[in-house]
């Protein structure tokens, strides 16, 4: 596995973050607004079962839009969605379909990873190259790719072309 993928970094180690943002892509200015803005996010938790809070904000294609959301539990305790679903969902359903990057933030550490749901949620609109950043509750951060996080995965381009829709307003 190529560095600095799958290893924790940590947020004051100038060089280190420098080198994880070339090899994700990402400018500088861009993961420290992902990285703050992830915060941000978790905080927005609804979380009074598990006080598991999680936040997730995505970066779109476009190098400057975030799109952020966290998770949303509910007294019928399987209702609930996680952050990630919350975030794309928002994202996917104001416009952006395409992702630079994904940032999920936790209060543990080291830091937590997408449950296997989110994983396959997001992999219906991320690339497999598609770099997905883990904080822990330091501000510290692992970074793997969307096929590392699910390998051998199902995608949109295993299933034969849908037919079109047709009869619906405003299609
Ligand atoms: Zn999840």
């Amino acid at each position: 596995m190529a560095e600095p993928y799958g290893k924790l970094i940590a947020h004051q180690d100038a060089a280190a973050v420098e080198a994880a943002c070339q090899a994700m892509g990402l400018s500088s200015t861009q993961f420290a607004e992902l990285a703050s803005r992830v915060a941000a996010a978790k905080a927005t938790a609804y979380c009074p079962y598990s006080q598991f809070r999680v936040g997730t904000t995505l970066l779109a294609a476009d190098g400057e839009t975030y799109i952020s959301g966290a998770n949303v539990e509910n007294a019928a305790y399987p209702v609930g969605t996680c952050a990630e679903r919350v975030a794309m969902g928002r994202a996917v359903t104001d416009g952006f379909r395409e992702f630079k990057a994904v940032a999920v933030a936790t209060d543990i550490s080291p830091p937590a990873s997408s449950c296997g749901m989110c994983r396959q949620f997001m992999r219906e609109f991320c690339a497999l190259s598609t770099p997905i950043l883990m904080f822990d509750k330091n501000g510290d951060f692992m970074v793997l790719t969307m096929g590392q996080l699910l390998p051998q995965s199902f995608g949109p381009e295993n299933l034969p072309p849908p037919p079109p829709l047709t009869g619906i307003k405003g299609k």
